[in-house]
Protein backbone atom coordinates (compact mmCIF):
# COMPACT_ATOMS: atom_id res chain seq x y z
CA UNK A 1 0.00 0.00 0.00
CA UNK A 2 1.28 3.64 -1.21
CA UNK A 3 0.71 6.41 1.52
CA UNK A 4 -1.19 9.05 -0.53
CA UNK A 5 -0.55 12.21 0.36
CA UNK A 6 1.30 13.43 -1.71
CA UNK A 7 4.77 14.59 -1.25
CA UNK A 8 6.04 14.63 -4.88
CA UNK A 9 4.19 14.74 -8.71
CA UNK A 10 4.60 10.72 -8.78
CA UNK A 11 2.33 9.25 -6.95
CA UNK A 12 0.70 6.94 -9.05
CA UNK A 13 -0.69 4.26 -6.90
CA UNK A 14 -2.97 4.39 -4.25
CA UNK A 15 -4.36 2.51 -1.51
CA UNK A 16 -7.44 0.29 -1.50
CA UNK A 17 -7.43 -0.77 2.25
CA UNK A 18 -7.15 0.16 5.70
CA UNK A 19 -3.42 -1.88 5.86
CA UNK A 20 -0.98 -0.57 8.04
CA UNK A 21 1.07 2.17 6.05
CA UNK A 22 5.01 0.31 6.23
CA UNK A 23 6.49 3.89 5.95
CA UNK A 24 4.96 6.63 6.75
CA UNK A 25 5.53 9.90 4.93
CA UNK A 26 4.92 13.23 6.17
CA UNK A 27 2.73 15.49 4.53
CA UNK A 28 4.74 18.68 3.20
CA UNK A 29 3.37 22.14 2.55
CA UNK A 30 2.92 23.34 -0.87
CA UNK A 31 4.62 26.43 -1.90
CA UNK A 32 5.61 28.07 -5.30
CA UNK A 33 4.46 24.58 -7.21
CA UNK A 34 6.97 22.46 -4.92
CA UNK A 35 6.00 19.70 -2.32
CA UNK A 36 8.23 21.48 0.67
CA UNK A 37 9.19 19.14 3.49
CA UNK A 38 8.62 21.24 6.73
CA UNK A 39 11.22 21.98 9.39
CA UNK A 40 8.66 22.12 12.69
CA UNK A 41 9.25 20.24 15.93
CA UNK A 42 5.33 20.02 16.07
CA UNK A 43 3.80 16.92 14.41
CA UNK A 44 0.07 16.18 13.92
CA UNK A 45 -0.66 12.31 13.79
CA UNK A 46 -3.18 11.63 11.53
CA UNK A 47 -4.50 8.21 11.90
CA UNK A 48 -7.33 5.96 9.75
CA UNK A 49 -10.55 6.41 11.80
CA UNK A 50 -11.04 2.78 10.75
CA UNK A 51 -8.13 1.49 12.47
CA UNK A 52 -6.38 4.40 14.36
CA UNK A 53 -2.85 3.07 12.36
CA UNK A 54 -0.77 5.85 11.44
CA UNK A 55 -1.55 7.32 8.12
CA UNK A 56 0.86 10.86 8.20
CA UNK A 57 2.23 13.39 9.53
CA UNK A 58 0.58 16.94 9.22
CA UNK A 59 3.31 19.74 10.34
CA UNK A 60 2.30 22.43 12.37
CA UNK A 61 3.89 24.64 9.94
CA UNK A 62 6.29 27.68 11.54
CA UNK A 63 5.82 31.35 10.94
CA UNK A 64 8.68 31.31 8.53
CA UNK A 65 7.39 28.71 6.27
CA UNK A 66 3.60 30.16 6.43
CA UNK A 67 5.36 33.50 5.02
CA UNK A 68 6.96 31.89 2.80
CA UNK A 69 3.54 31.02 1.11
CA UNK A 70 2.42 34.04 1.89
CA UNK A 71 5.15 35.81 0.01
CA UNK A 72 4.90 33.33 -2.59
CA UNK A 73 1.23 34.06 -3.21
CA UNK A 74 1.75 38.08 -3.21
CA UNK A 75 4.36 37.55 -5.76
CA UNK A 76 2.41 35.66 -8.33
CA UNK A 77 -0.63 37.95 -7.91
CA UNK A 78 0.28 41.11 -10.18
CA UNK A 79 1.50 38.56 -13.48
CA UNK A 80 -1.82 36.06 -12.45
CA UNK A 81 -4.57 39.08 -12.47
CA UNK A 82 -2.63 40.29 -15.94
CA UNK A 83 -3.31 36.62 -17.30
CA UNK A 84 -5.88 36.55 -20.05
CA UNK A 85 -9.36 35.33 -18.88
CA UNK A 86 -9.37 33.33 -21.25
CA UNK A 87 -5.90 31.55 -20.13
CA UNK A 88 -6.98 31.34 -16.69
CA UNK A 89 -10.66 29.24 -17.89
CA UNK A 90 -8.00 27.12 -19.98
CA UNK A 91 -6.45 25.96 -16.80
CA UNK A 92 -9.67 25.45 -15.16
CA UNK A 93 -10.98 23.15 -18.18
CA UNK A 94 -7.61 21.55 -17.24
CA UNK A 95 -8.32 20.94 -13.58
CA UNK A 96 -11.55 19.78 -13.98
CA UNK A 97 -10.28 17.06 -16.66
CA UNK A 98 -7.16 16.07 -13.69
CA UNK A 99 -9.32 15.96 -11.25
CA UNK A 100 -12.06 13.08 -13.05
CA UNK A 101 -9.17 11.34 -14.23
CA UNK A 102 -8.19 11.06 -10.97
CA UNK A 103 -11.05 10.92 -9.05
CA UNK A 104 -10.36 7.21 -7.80
CA UNK A 105 -7.46 8.53 -5.99
CA UNK A 106 -8.83 11.41 -4.65
CA UNK A 107 -11.67 9.09 -3.09
CA UNK A 108 -9.49 6.65 -2.07
CA UNK A 109 -7.25 9.37 0.00
CA UNK A 110 -10.54 10.50 1.66
CA UNK A 111 -11.67 7.03 2.59
CA UNK A 112 -7.89 6.45 4.13
CA UNK A 113 -8.15 9.57 6.31
CA UNK A 114 -11.38 10.96 6.78
CA UNK A 115 -13.16 7.38 6.99
CA UNK A 116 -16.30 7.83 4.51
CA UNK A 117 -16.97 5.25 1.98
CA UNK A 118 -15.23 5.04 -1.18
CA UNK A 119 -18.66 5.57 -2.99
CA UNK A 120 -19.69 8.37 -0.62
CA UNK A 121 -15.66 9.63 -0.75
CA UNK A 122 -16.76 9.90 -4.16
CA UNK A 123 -19.64 11.99 -4.74
CA UNK A 124 -17.17 14.11 -2.45
CA UNK A 125 -15.22 14.56 -5.27
CA UNK A 126 -17.69 14.95 -7.92
CA UNK A 127 -19.98 17.61 -5.85
CA UNK A 128 -16.38 19.58 -5.81
CA UNK A 129 -15.58 18.67 -9.73
CA UNK A 130 -19.70 20.75 -10.22
CA UNK A 131 -17.69 23.87 -8.65
CA UNK A 132 -15.17 23.44 -11.10
CA UNK A 133 -17.03 22.84 -14.26
CA UNK A 134 -19.15 25.53 -13.49
CA UNK A 135 -16.35 27.58 -13.33
CA UNK A 136 -15.52 26.93 -16.62
CA UNK A 137 -18.02 29.54 -18.05
CA UNK A 138 -16.54 32.56 -16.40
CA UNK A 139 -16.06 34.11 -19.43
CA UNK A 140 -19.50 34.84 -19.53
CA UNK A 141 -20.16 34.97 -15.50
CA UNK A 142 -17.43 37.85 -14.60
CA UNK A 143 -18.96 40.40 -16.92
CA UNK A 144 -19.27 44.15 -15.90
CA UNK A 145 -21.82 46.71 -16.50
CA UNK A 146 -21.67 49.63 -18.83
CA UNK A 147 -23.93 53.12 -19.07
CA UNK A 148 -24.35 56.16 -21.09
CA UNK A 149 -24.73 58.48 -18.15
CA UNK A 150 -24.52 61.54 -20.24
CA UNK A 151 -23.56 62.72 -23.61
CA UNK A 152 -20.20 61.63 -24.52
CA UNK A 153 -20.16 60.47 -20.86
CA UNK A 154 -20.54 56.75 -20.09
CA UNK A 155 -19.51 54.41 -16.43
CA UNK A 156 -18.35 51.26 -16.64
CA UNK A 157 -18.10 48.38 -13.59
CA UNK A 158 -15.77 46.16 -13.46
CA UNK A 159 -14.76 43.01 -11.36
CA UNK A 160 -11.14 43.09 -9.88
CA UNK A 161 -9.74 40.43 -7.88
CA UNK A 162 -9.29 41.19 -4.28
CA UNK A 163 -5.02 39.55 -4.36
CA UNK A 164 -4.52 37.48 -1.63
CA UNK A 165 -7.09 35.26 -0.64
CA UNK A 166 -7.24 31.91 2.15
CA UNK A 167 -9.50 28.83 2.60
CA UNK A 168 -9.92 27.19 5.75
CA UNK A 169 -11.55 23.65 5.73
CA UNK A 170 -13.16 21.10 7.86
CA UNK A 171 -12.36 17.44 8.19
CA UNK A 172 -15.98 16.52 6.73
CA UNK A 173 -15.40 16.95 3.00
CA UNK A 174 -11.86 16.83 2.46
CA UNK A 175 -12.12 17.34 -1.45
CA UNK A 176 -15.56 19.20 -2.29
CA UNK A 177 -14.60 22.26 0.24
CA UNK A 178 -11.09 23.14 -0.82
CA UNK A 179 -12.60 22.94 -4.24
CA UNK A 180 -15.45 25.62 -3.02
CA UNK A 181 -12.72 27.89 -2.88
CA UNK A 182 -9.77 26.74 -5.35
CA UNK A 183 -11.81 27.39 -8.56
CA UNK A 184 -13.23 30.45 -7.64
CA UNK A 185 -10.77 32.27 -6.08
CA UNK A 186 -8.37 31.83 -8.88
CA UNK A 187 -10.14 32.27 -11.86
CA UNK A 188 -11.48 35.31 -10.77
CA UNK A 189 -7.71 36.42 -10.75
CA UNK A 190 -6.89 35.92 -6.56
CA UNK A 191 -3.76 34.06 -5.55
CA UNK A 192 -4.54 31.51 -2.45
CA UNK A 193 -3.22 30.29 0.51
CA UNK A 194 -5.76 27.22 1.55
CA UNK A 195 -5.47 25.47 4.75
CA UNK A 196 -6.97 21.89 4.46
CA UNK A 197 -8.17 20.38 8.26
CA UNK A 198 -5.22 18.88 9.83
CA UNK A 199 -7.21 15.64 10.12
CA UNK A 200 -7.48 15.11 6.29
CA UNK A 201 -5.27 16.98 4.05
CA UNK A 202 -4.49 14.09 1.45
CA UNK A 203 -7.48 14.96 -1.44
CA UNK A 204 -6.04 18.88 -1.32
CA UNK A 205 -2.54 17.80 -1.34
CA UNK A 206 -3.69 15.41 -4.62
CA UNK A 207 -5.46 18.34 -5.88
CA UNK A 208 -2.44 20.65 -5.45
CA UNK A 209 -0.34 18.20 -7.45
CA UNK A 210 -3.07 18.21 -10.19
CA UNK A 211 -3.36 22.08 -10.01
CA UNK A 212 0.23 22.28 -10.80
CA UNK A 213 -0.15 20.10 -13.50
CA UNK A 214 -3.27 21.99 -15.26
CA UNK A 215 -0.74 24.93 -15.80
CA UNK A 216 -1.55 27.19 -12.54
CA UNK A 217 1.67 28.96 -12.51
CA UNK A 218 3.55 29.24 -9.34
CA UNK A 219 2.40 31.04 -6.29
CA UNK A 220 -1.41 31.33 -7.39
CA UNK A 221 -2.16 28.13 -5.35
CA UNK A 222 -0.56 27.29 -2.04
CA UNK A 223 -1.15 24.89 0.37
CA UNK A 224 -0.43 25.19 4.23
CA UNK A 225 -0.89 22.73 7.18
CA UNK A 226 -1.46 23.39 10.73
CA UNK A 227 -4.18 23.84 12.99
CA UNK A 228 -5.56 27.12 15.28
CA UNK A 229 -1.74 28.61 14.75
CA UNK A 230 -2.29 28.66 11.42
CA UNK A 231 -5.67 30.28 11.16
CA UNK A 232 -4.32 33.11 13.26
CA UNK A 233 -1.78 33.30 11.01
CA UNK A 234 -3.66 33.93 8.42
CA UNK A 235 -6.23 36.30 10.03
CA UNK A 236 -3.39 38.22 10.87
CA UNK A 237 -1.32 38.59 8.03
CA UNK A 238 -2.11 41.77 6.42
CA UNK A 239 -1.32 40.69 3.01
CA UNK A 240 -4.36 38.19 3.31
CA UNK A 241 -7.43 40.12 2.36
CA UNK A 242 -10.53 37.56 2.44
CA UNK A 243 -10.83 34.41 4.35
CA UNK A 244 -13.61 31.57 3.43
CA UNK A 245 -14.03 29.81 6.59
CA UNK A 246 -15.98 26.24 6.72
CA UNK A 247 -16.61 24.27 9.71
CA UNK A 248 -17.65 24.57 13.55
CA UNK A 249 -19.17 28.05 15.38
CA UNK A 250 -16.60 27.59 17.70
CA UNK A 251 -13.41 28.16 15.50
CA UNK A 252 -15.89 30.16 12.69
CA UNK A 253 -17.12 32.98 15.13
CA UNK A 254 -14.09 33.74 16.58
CA UNK A 255 -12.80 33.40 12.74
CA UNK A 256 -15.20 36.04 11.40
CA UNK A 257 -15.17 38.43 14.21
CA UNK A 258 -11.38 38.90 14.38
CA UNK A 259 -11.13 38.95 10.39
CA UNK A 260 -13.71 41.30 9.97
CA UNK A 261 -12.09 43.53 12.66
CA UNK A 262 -8.81 43.15 10.94
CA UNK A 263 -10.45 44.49 7.83
CA UNK A 264 -10.95 41.03 5.64
CA UNK A 265 -13.75 39.91 4.22
CA UNK A 266 -14.90 36.96 5.48
CA UNK A 267 -17.42 34.19 4.17
CA UNK A 268 -17.98 31.52 6.96
CA UNK A 269 -20.38 28.52 7.22
CA UNK A 270 -21.10 27.23 9.99
CA UNK A 271 -22.62 24.40 12.03
CA UNK A 272 -26.28 22.89 11.78
CA UNK A 273 -28.99 20.61 13.30
CA UNK A 274 -31.48 20.38 9.72
CA UNK A 275 -34.87 19.42 11.02
CA UNK A 276 -37.25 17.26 9.00
CA UNK A 277 -40.99 17.31 9.24
CA UNK A 278 -42.49 14.01 8.26
CA UNK A 279 -46.70 14.30 7.48
CA UNK A 280 -49.16 11.90 7.46
CA UNK A 281 -49.92 12.24 3.75
CA UNK A 282 -46.35 11.33 3.25
CA UNK A 283 -44.83 8.21 0.94
CA UNK A 284 -43.88 6.73 3.83
CA UNK A 285 -41.25 4.27 2.18
CA UNK A 286 -39.77 7.06 -0.09
CA UNK A 287 -39.67 9.21 3.34
CA UNK A 288 -37.99 6.40 5.69
CA UNK A 289 -35.59 5.77 3.36
CA UNK A 290 -34.36 9.39 2.14
CA UNK A 291 -34.50 9.73 5.98
CA UNK A 292 -32.14 6.61 7.25
CA UNK A 293 -29.81 7.58 3.79
CA UNK A 294 -29.14 11.21 4.87
CA UNK A 295 -29.17 10.82 8.53
CA UNK A 296 -26.72 7.83 8.50
CA UNK A 297 -25.02 8.28 5.49
CA UNK A 298 -21.20 9.70 6.20
CA UNK A 299 -21.52 8.49 9.71
CA UNK A 300 -24.04 11.77 10.10
CA UNK A 301 -20.70 13.62 9.54
CA UNK A 302 -22.21 16.00 6.94
CA UNK A 303 -23.29 19.59 8.04
CA UNK A 304 -26.20 18.54 5.71
CA UNK A 305 -26.96 15.41 8.10
CA UNK A 306 -30.79 15.31 8.71
CA UNK A 307 -29.87 15.12 12.21
CA UNK A 308 -33.38 15.95 13.95
CA UNK A 309 -37.13 14.49 12.97
CA UNK A 310 -40.42 16.25 13.53
CA UNK A 311 -42.55 13.24 13.36
CA UNK A 312 -46.20 15.23 12.91
CA UNK A 313 -49.70 13.48 14.68
CA UNK A 314 -49.86 9.71 13.42
CA UNK A 315 -46.83 9.05 11.75
CA UNK A 316 -44.19 8.78 15.02
CA UNK A 317 -45.81 5.37 15.05
CA UNK A 318 -43.63 4.76 11.90
CA UNK A 319 -40.37 5.18 14.00
CA UNK A 320 -39.94 1.76 14.62
CA UNK A 321 -39.94 0.76 11.22
CA UNK A 322 -37.63 3.35 10.61
CA UNK A 323 -35.35 2.19 13.18
CA UNK A 324 -35.71 -0.97 11.41
CA UNK A 325 -34.16 0.14 8.56
CA UNK A 326 -31.38 2.03 10.54
CA UNK A 327 -30.46 -1.23 11.95
CA UNK A 328 -30.27 -2.82 8.60
CA UNK A 329 -27.24 -0.24 7.68
CA UNK A 330 -23.75 -2.18 7.84
CA UNK A 331 -20.68 -0.16 9.51
CA UNK A 332 -17.78 -1.10 8.08
CA UNK A 333 -14.28 0.30 6.60
CA UNK A 334 -14.97 2.56 4.06
CA UNK A 335 -13.38 0.46 1.21
CA UNK A 336 -15.45 -2.55 2.05
CA UNK A 337 -18.18 -3.02 -0.63
CA UNK A 338 -20.52 -4.05 2.02
CA UNK A 339 -19.84 -0.46 4.06
CA UNK A 340 -22.94 1.80 3.70
CA UNK A 341 -21.57 4.25 6.95
CA UNK A 342 -17.70 4.27 8.36
CA UNK A 343 -16.17 5.36 11.29
CA UNK A 344 -16.71 8.76 13.47
CA UNK A 345 -13.19 10.93 12.17
CA UNK A 346 -11.47 10.39 15.75
CA UNK A 347 -11.77 8.40 19.47
CA UNK A 348 -12.83 11.60 21.04
CA UNK A 349 -15.68 12.51 18.68
CA UNK A 350 -16.68 8.92 19.34
CA UNK A 351 -16.70 9.68 23.04
CA UNK A 352 -18.35 12.92 22.32
CA UNK A 353 -21.46 10.98 20.29
CA UNK A 354 -21.53 8.42 23.00
CA UNK A 355 -21.76 10.88 25.84
CA UNK A 356 -24.51 13.15 24.21
CA UNK A 357 -26.71 9.49 23.83
CA UNK A 358 -26.30 9.23 27.17
CA UNK A 359 -27.40 12.78 28.27
CA UNK A 360 -30.25 11.84 26.17
CA UNK A 361 -30.84 8.11 28.21
CA UNK A 362 -30.20 10.23 31.47
CA UNK A 363 -32.64 13.14 30.53
CA UNK A 364 -35.78 10.90 30.27
CA UNK A 365 -35.59 10.34 26.02
CA UNK A 366 -35.57 6.93 24.82
CA UNK A 367 -33.16 5.08 22.84
CA UNK A 368 -35.04 3.25 20.25
CA UNK A 369 -31.77 1.98 18.37
CA UNK A 370 -28.53 2.29 20.22
CA UNK A 371 -25.10 2.07 18.01
CA UNK A 372 -22.88 2.12 21.18
CA UNK A 373 -20.89 -0.56 21.50
CA UNK A 374 -20.52 -1.93 18.15
CA UNK A 375 -18.03 -2.32 15.52
CA UNK A 376 -16.98 -4.38 12.58
CA UNK A 377 -15.37 -7.82 13.23
CA UNK A 378 -12.53 -7.03 11.20
CA UNK A 379 -12.17 -3.33 13.05
CA UNK A 380 -11.87 -3.79 16.62
CA UNK A 381 -9.72 -0.38 17.30
CA UNK A 382 -11.43 2.16 14.92
CA UNK A 383 -13.62 4.70 16.18
CA UNK A 384 -17.18 3.33 15.53
CA UNK A 385 -20.73 4.30 16.71
CA UNK A 386 -23.21 2.40 14.60
CA UNK A 387 -26.63 4.08 13.92
CA UNK A 388 -28.94 5.19 16.64
CA UNK A 389 -31.82 6.44 16.75
CA UNK A 390 -33.70 8.93 20.07
CA UNK A 391 -37.20 8.88 20.42
CA UNK A 392 -38.95 11.09 23.00
CA UNK A 393 -36.99 14.34 22.34
CA UNK A 394 -38.10 17.16 24.08
CA UNK A 395 -36.46 20.71 22.94
CA UNK A 396 -34.44 21.05 25.91
CA UNK A 397 -32.66 17.95 25.93
CA UNK A 398 -28.76 18.36 25.57
CA UNK A 399 -29.33 16.33 22.28
CA UNK A 400 -31.19 18.85 20.96
CA UNK A 401 -29.36 21.67 21.41
CA UNK A 402 -26.03 20.28 20.64
CA UNK A 403 -24.43 19.86 16.66
CA UNK A 404 -23.84 16.03 16.97
CA UNK A 405 -22.00 15.27 14.30
CA UNK A 406 -22.57 11.53 14.35
CA UNK A 407 -24.79 8.67 13.02
CA UNK A 408 -27.48 9.56 15.35
CA UNK A 409 -31.43 10.57 14.69
CA UNK A 410 -33.06 12.51 16.90
CA UNK A 411 -36.53 12.71 17.00
CA UNK A 412 -39.60 14.62 18.47
CA UNK A 413 -43.31 14.78 17.88
CA UNK A 414 -45.71 16.94 17.08
CA UNK A 415 -49.45 17.29 16.52
CA UNK A 416 -49.64 19.69 14.10
CA UNK A 417 -47.96 20.94 10.67
CA UNK A 418 -48.06 24.33 12.45
CA UNK A 419 -46.31 22.99 15.77
CA UNK A 420 -43.86 21.48 13.24
CA UNK A 421 -43.02 24.64 11.48
CA UNK A 422 -42.62 26.52 15.03
CA UNK A 423 -40.50 24.71 16.40
CA UNK A 424 -38.03 24.33 13.52
CA UNK A 425 -37.60 27.62 13.56
CA UNK A 426 -37.08 28.28 16.76
CA UNK A 427 -34.11 26.36 16.55
CA UNK A 428 -31.04 28.87 16.02
CA UNK A 429 -29.66 26.86 13.33
CA UNK A 430 -30.84 27.17 9.98
CA UNK A 431 -28.82 25.39 7.19
CA UNK A 432 -31.33 23.17 5.91
CA UNK A 433 -34.66 21.65 6.45
CA UNK A 434 -36.56 18.96 4.81
CA UNK A 435 -40.35 18.71 4.45
CA UNK A 436 -42.22 15.15 3.30
CA UNK A 437 -45.83 15.27 2.00
CA UNK A 438 -47.89 14.58 -1.15
CA UNK A 439 -49.82 17.79 -0.50
CA UNK A 440 -48.83 21.08 -2.37
CA UNK A 441 -49.78 23.53 -0.23
CA UNK A 442 -48.64 21.83 2.59
CA UNK A 443 -45.24 21.98 0.89
CA UNK A 444 -45.70 25.43 -0.24
CA UNK A 445 -46.40 26.69 3.68
CA UNK A 446 -42.99 24.54 4.93
CA UNK A 447 -41.24 26.09 1.95
CA UNK A 448 -42.70 29.75 2.57
CA UNK A 449 -42.63 29.57 6.34
CA UNK A 450 -39.57 27.79 7.40
CA UNK A 451 -36.57 30.10 8.15
CA UNK A 452 -33.56 27.69 7.48
CA UNK A 453 -31.57 28.85 4.16
CA UNK A 454 -31.58 25.53 2.19
CA UNK A 455 -35.70 23.91 2.08
CA UNK A 456 -35.72 20.18 0.69
CA UNK A 457 -39.54 19.13 -0.76
CA UNK A 458 -39.25 15.23 -0.58
CA UNK A 459 -35.66 15.85 -1.01
CA UNK A 460 -33.63 15.51 2.56
CA UNK A 461 -30.12 16.85 1.72
CA UNK A 462 -31.47 19.97 -0.16
CA UNK A 463 -27.79 20.75 -1.34
CA UNK A 464 -27.96 23.18 -3.81
CA UNK A 465 -25.46 22.73 -7.18
CA UNK A 466 -22.96 25.22 -7.96
CA UNK A 467 -24.74 27.22 -10.66
CA UNK A 468 -26.82 28.23 -7.73
CA UNK A 469 -24.87 28.70 -3.83
CA UNK A 470 -24.78 27.45 -0.82
CA UNK A 471 -27.73 29.41 1.34
CA UNK A 472 -27.12 28.50 5.08
CA UNK A 473 -29.01 30.66 7.46
CA UNK A 474 -29.34 32.24 11.23
CA UNK A 475 -26.63 30.45 13.22
CA UNK A 476 -25.32 28.18 10.14
CA UNK A 477 -23.41 31.39 9.05
CA UNK A 478 -21.52 33.71 10.50
CA UNK A 479 -22.27 37.72 9.43
CA UNK A 480 -25.16 38.60 7.79
CA UNK A 481 -25.50 35.65 4.82
CA UNK A 482 -24.42 37.99 2.24
CA UNK A 483 -21.00 36.20 1.41
CA UNK A 484 -22.15 32.86 0.30
CA UNK A 485 -20.27 29.82 -1.41
CA UNK A 486 -19.84 29.36 -4.94
CA UNK A 487 -22.14 30.50 -7.76
CA UNK A 488 -22.88 33.87 -7.90
CA UNK A 489 -22.50 35.14 -4.50
CA UNK A 490 -18.98 33.05 -4.95
CA UNK A 491 -18.02 35.55 -7.53
CA UNK A 492 -18.25 38.44 -5.72
CA UNK A 493 -17.03 37.63 -2.90
CA UNK A 494 -13.82 37.08 -4.68
CA UNK A 495 -13.85 40.38 -6.72
CA UNK A 496 -14.63 43.66 -5.74
CA UNK A 497 -16.14 46.73 -8.47
CA UNK A 498 -14.04 48.98 -10.07
CA UNK A 499 -16.54 51.93 -11.70
CA UNK A 500 -14.76 54.10 -14.12
CA UNK A 501 -16.56 56.93 -15.42
CA UNK A 502 -14.99 58.84 -18.15
CA UNK A 503 -15.69 61.30 -20.86
CA UNK A 504 -14.85 62.01 -24.69
CA UNK A 505 -15.72 64.64 -26.63
CA UNK A 506 -14.13 66.90 -29.46
CA UNK A 507 -11.96 69.24 -28.11
CA UNK A 508 -13.81 72.25 -28.72
CA UNK A 509 -16.59 70.93 -26.71
CA UNK A 510 -14.66 70.38 -23.54
CA UNK A 511 -15.26 72.45 -20.43
CA UNK A 512 -13.53 75.89 -20.80
CA UNK A 513 -14.35 76.94 -17.65
CA UNK A 514 -14.44 75.97 -13.57
CA UNK A 515 -17.16 74.12 -12.13
CA UNK A 516 -17.04 74.29 -8.37
CA UNK A 517 -20.96 73.08 -7.73
CA UNK A 518 -21.61 69.35 -7.90
CA UNK A 519 -22.46 68.40 -11.47
CA UNK A 520 -26.49 68.35 -11.46
P1 LIG B 1 -13.52 22.79 13.08
O1 LIG B 1 -14.09 24.12 13.31
O2 LIG B 1 -13.01 22.03 14.24
O3 LIG B 1 -12.28 22.91 12.06
C1 LIG B 1 -12.40 23.66 10.87
C2 LIG B 1 -11.08 24.38 10.62
O4 LIG B 1 -10.86 25.34 11.66
C3 LIG B 1 -9.89 23.45 10.60
O5 LIG B 1 -9.07 23.78 9.52
C4 LIG B 1 -9.24 23.68 11.94
O6 LIG B 1 -7.83 23.56 11.88
C5 LIG B 1 -9.61 25.10 12.29
N1 LIG B 1 -9.82 25.29 13.74
C6 LIG B 1 -10.34 24.40 14.63
N2 LIG B 1 -10.39 24.94 15.85
C7 LIG B 1 -9.89 26.19 15.76
C8 LIG B 1 -9.69 27.24 16.70
N3 LIG B 1 -10.00 27.10 17.98
N4 LIG B 1 -9.16 28.39 16.24
C9 LIG B 1 -8.86 28.54 14.96
N5 LIG B 1 -9.02 27.57 14.03
C10 LIG B 1 -9.54 26.41 14.41
O7 LIG B 1 -14.60 21.96 12.27
P2 LIG B 1 -14.53 20.43 11.84
O8 LIG B 1 -14.74 19.59 13.05
O9 LIG B 1 -13.36 20.19 10.98
O10 LIG B 1 -15.81 20.33 10.90
C11 LIG B 1 -17.09 20.02 11.36
C12 LIG B 1 -17.95 21.24 11.51
O11 LIG B 1 -18.01 21.95 10.28
C13 LIG B 1 -19.38 20.94 11.87
O12 LIG B 1 -19.84 21.88 12.81
C14 LIG B 1 -20.13 21.10 10.54
O13 LIG B 1 -21.49 21.41 10.66
C15 LIG B 1 -19.36 22.23 9.95
N6 LIG B 1 -19.51 22.27 8.51
C16 LIG B 1 -20.32 23.22 7.97
C17 LIG B 1 -20.52 23.28 6.61
C18 LIG B 1 -21.42 24.30 6.01
O14 LIG B 1 -21.34 24.53 4.81
N7 LIG B 1 -22.28 24.95 6.79
C19 LIG B 1 -19.87 22.35 5.77
C20 LIG B 1 -19.04 21.40 6.35
C21 LIG B 1 -18.88 21.37 7.72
Amino acid sequence: TQHLAATSTAVADYPTSHDQIQDVINTHNFIDNQFVPSNTSQWIDLKDPATNNLVTRVPQSTDEELKAAVNSAANAFPKWRATSIMSKQQIIFKLTHLIRQNMDRLAASITLEQGKTFADAKGDVLRGLQVCETACGITTQLTGEVIEVAKDMETRSYREPLGVVAAICPFNFPAMIPLWSIPLATVTGNTLILKPSERDPGAAMIIAELCKEAGFPEGVVNIVHGSAKTVDFIIDDPAIKAISFVGSNRAGEYIYTRGCAQGKRVQANLGAKNHAAVLPDANKNHALNAIAGAAFGAAGQRCMALSTLVMVGETKDWLPELAERAKGLTINGGFEADADLGPLISPESKKRVEDLIKSAEDEGATILLDGRGQHPAKYPNGNWVGPTVITNVKPHMKCYTEEIFGPVLVCLDVDTTQEAIDLINDNPYGNGAAVFTRSGPTASLFQKELEAGQIGINVPIPVPLPMFSFTGNKKSVAGTGLANFYGKDGLRFYTQWKTVTSLWRAEDALATDKQVAMPT
